[in-house]
Order: C-alpha cells, then sequence, then structure tokens
C-alpha cells in the first residue's frame, strides 16, 4: 500500500518539486493551493497528482481540506509537508500590522492548523513522517523580513517541540531551511539586489526547486528514521 503524502503550497515553486519527487519515488500525493487555479491545473494536467484547494491559514478549512484528502487518496495522510508560504516585505517602520498578521497566519499558524489535524492519526498508526519549510531568513534574520523572518523562526521551535512530543510514537518531524531558491517567489528580487545576494552564496547560484525536494524525500525516507527534531540547511554553503 502507497503512503499518503499532502504537500500545502504544492502546485508550485518549491511545493511542485517535492510533489512530484514524492510521486516518482512512490507515494500517493495530493497537493494544496490556494489562488492560482491556472497553475494548479496545469500541475495536475502534466503531472496525474491531484489537487485541493484551501487556506492553511483557517484550521476549519484545513480539517475540510484534509477530510476531502484522505476521501480521495483513501487513507489518513501519513507524510506532511507544510511548504506553502508567502512573504509581505517592508521595514518594520513602515510594516502594515496586516502584512504581519497574513504572513504570520499564511506561514506559522498554518504548520499549528496542518499538524494539529493529522498528528493524532500517526500517534495511532505509530508512523508518521511531517517536514516544515523554514527558511535561512528564520535562522539569521533579514532587512524588510521582521514578519516572515519570525514565522520562519517560529517554525524551527515548532518543529523541535513537535518532535520531542512524538519520538517515541514512530514519527519524526524535522525543518528544512532553504537559501534562496528561483521561484515566483524570488522572481520579483531586483536584479542588483540578486547580483549582491548570489555574491554571498559560496557556491555561486541560488538552488533549484529540485535540490529542495531531494532534501525532503530523504527526510521522509526510511534511511532518515533516526533523525529528528533537526533543521537540514539546503542553501549553497552560506555561514549562519
Ligand atoms: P511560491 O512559488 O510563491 O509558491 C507558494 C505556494 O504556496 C503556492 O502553491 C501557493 O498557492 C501556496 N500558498 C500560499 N498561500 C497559501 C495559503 N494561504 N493556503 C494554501 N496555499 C498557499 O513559493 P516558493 O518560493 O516555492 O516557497 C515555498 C516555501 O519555501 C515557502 O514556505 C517559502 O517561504 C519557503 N522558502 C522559499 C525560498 C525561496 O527562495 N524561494 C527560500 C526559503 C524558504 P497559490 O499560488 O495557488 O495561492
Amino acid at each position: 500500500m502507497k503512503k499518503i503524502a499532502l504537500v500545502t503550497g504544492g502546485t508550485k515553486g518549491i511545493g511542485s518539486a517535492i510533489s512530484r519527487t514524492l510521486k516518482n519515488a512512490g507515494y500517493s500525493v495530493a497537493a494544496n493551493y490556494k489562488n492560482d487555479v491556472v497553475a494548479a491545473k496545469q500541475f495536475f494536467d502534466e503531472t496525474g497528482i491531484p489537487i485541493f484547494s484551501w487556506d492553511v491559514s483557517n484550521y476549519n478549512s484545513c480539517a475540510e481540506g484534509i477530510a476531502d484528502v484522505c476521501r480521495a487518496l483513501g487513507g489518513n495522510v501519513d507524510v506532511l509537508i507544510n511548504n506553502a508560504g508567502i512573504s509581505r516585505d517592508s521595514m518594520l517602520h513602515k510594516m502594515d500590522p496586516e502584512n504581519w498578521d497574513k504572513v504570520i497566519t499564511v506561514n506559522l499558524n498554518s504548520v499549528f492548523n496542518m499538524c494539529r489535524l493529522v498528528v493524532s492519526e500517526m500517534r495511532q498508526k505509530l508512523f508518521g513522517r511531517i517536514i516544515n519549510i523554514s527558511s535561512i531568513n528564520g535562522l539569521k534574520g533579514q532587512i524588510g523580513q521582521t514578519n516572515y523572518a519570525a514565522a520562519k523562526a517560529g517554525i524551527i521551535g515548532f518543529t523541535k517541540s513537535l518532535a520531542l512530543e512524538s519520538a517515541s510514537k514512530g514519527i519524526t518531524v524535522n525543518a528544512i531551511a532553504p537559501g534562496y531558491v528561483s521561484t515566483d517567489m524570488t522572481d520579483v528580487i531586483r536584479n542588483d539586489i540578486r547580483e549582491k545576494i548570489i555574491s554571498n552564496i559560496p557556491i555561486g547560484r541560488f538552488g533549484k526547486i529540485e535540490e529542495i525536494a531531494d532534501a525532503v524525500l530523504f527526510l521522509v525516507g526510511e534511511r532518515a528514521s533516526f533523525i529528528t527534531g533537526a533543521t537540514l540547511n539546503v542553501n549553497g554553503g552560506q555561514y549562519l
């Protein structure tokens, strides 16, 4: 029986590579998204991976979405990848309270919502894999990203705590902290700033979405059974 993997924000960017990689490795994958129906339909046409739209920052929507996924795929979630995320950058002294709230709820509250709704079944089954996508900027901070860095740092504390709670139940909980990766989220970075960022990456380029997906594949696999509560940096060698 195939393991069921649910990837939030799984139709675009890093999430789409995670969805594809897990499918190719033999998982039964469901990909969540929110707004971009055109991208989601194109992703479905290309991959055949079923797509489910809901807002991960809303607890009740997550409950309904997960129930739909379980019905459609015929079982409970074995592997949860909390990947959905947004940025709304500005200096703190110019930051709208709405952009603080939005980034915290979509990037951090979503991780609570999703984990809270799948972890009981995992505890009963004595198996589960949870990967939370953090960020290099949650570890080192970034100008214009007090909201994003706070959410991504919060994910790391959450991951360590849930890992401790879950270790005796066959569930591992880990975070991945990507450095800069080429996606829609980073396409908006101005060219001069992009050049400056690249000059600080020892490997000398942005990461590829597949390079994050391969790290996820390792951490959800049998060979990573003794790794939990960890944060894996996948960032081209940036010193933190
Ligand atoms: P992306 O290309 O902008 O894709 C984000 C995905 O999240 C989309 O599928 C989007 O769906 C979904 N999403 C956003 N808000 C959502 C919500 N409320 N409910 C459900 N889905 C939602 O982003 P990315 O660059 O691949 O980033 C993926 C993750 O990696 C994020 O957590 C990001 O913070 C993290 N990360 C990225 C980088 C980077 O350099 N790219 C670096 C470090 C960490 P719709 O578009 O359909 O709404």
